[in-house]
């Protein structure tokens, strides 16, 4: 994308209030560097020991947002800096997190992934387990569950991926009822995020379409 593109693309979104994560997994430090020097601040990625490099050699003020299945035992490695863990799939998960978010005398933003796709290699938690966990977010008071985050069936039946985004929204809004906090809706990547903002979404995870293709 240049760098004109880049800021109309975001220009559009912003006018949306919806929030632009740069997802960068497999793309190199020169080329996260070019979006930042565009003014982009939010990164996702998805392996933790990527995510370690990338934020050693890249700027401080980035926002690290972590997107892909995190392992319990790798929480310690990212609890320092991390900005936003956008896929607590499991209460072990949110549990581990806000141990280590207390050891590093901080809190840590997170979002609760559900699991809307008819596949079943996605991860997430069901509509029943989300439920109950958000009726125990007393318990990790260093676990900030700032909301929800989803990833439709990868279709390209439109209908389809707009009923699940949708049933995301209404699950998000019986949160919000639950807990005041739930502020971030996360749904929509490069081939479906204007269906997702359509349905609700106000921060969408964008690779491809920023980067290119990924090899
Ligand atoms: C890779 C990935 C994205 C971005 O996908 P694109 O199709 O490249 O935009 C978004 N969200 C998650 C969870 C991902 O793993």
């Amino acid at each position: 994308m240049t760098e004109q593109n880049f800021q109309l693309f975001n220009q559009e979104l912003a006018k949306q209030s919806v929030t632009l994560v740069a997802v960068s997994k497999t793309k190199s430090a020169e080329e996260i560097l070019k979006l930042y020097q565009w003014g982009q601040k939010d990164f996702g990625e998805n392996y933790v020991q990527e995510l370690l490099e990338k934020h050693d050699h890249l700027p401080a003020d980035i926002r690290w947002h972590f997107i892909g299945h995190l392992q319990r035992n790798k929480v310690k490695y990212i609890a320092p800096f991390v900005s936003l863990i956008q896929s607590v799939d499991s209460e072990k998960l949110l549990r581990e997190i806000d141990k280590e978010a207390k050891k590093n005398s901080r809190t840590i933003d997170v979002l609760l992934q559900v699991h809307i796709a008819d596949e079943e290699t996605k991860f997430g938690l069901d509509q029943n387990e989300l439920i109950a966990l958000m009726k125990n977010l007393n318990q990790y008071p260093n676990a900030n569950v700032k909301g929800l985050m989803g990833m439709a069936t990868n279709s390209e039946d439109e209908q389809k991926v707009a009923m699940e985004f949708s049933a995301l929204h209404e699950l998000f809004l019986n949160c919000k009822s639950i807990s005041a906090n739930t502020e971030v809706l996360s749904m929509g990547m490069s081939a479906d995020y204007k269906i997702a903002i359509g349905n609700g979404s106000n921060m969408v995870r964008i690779g491809s379409l920023l980067f290119g293709a990924r090899h």
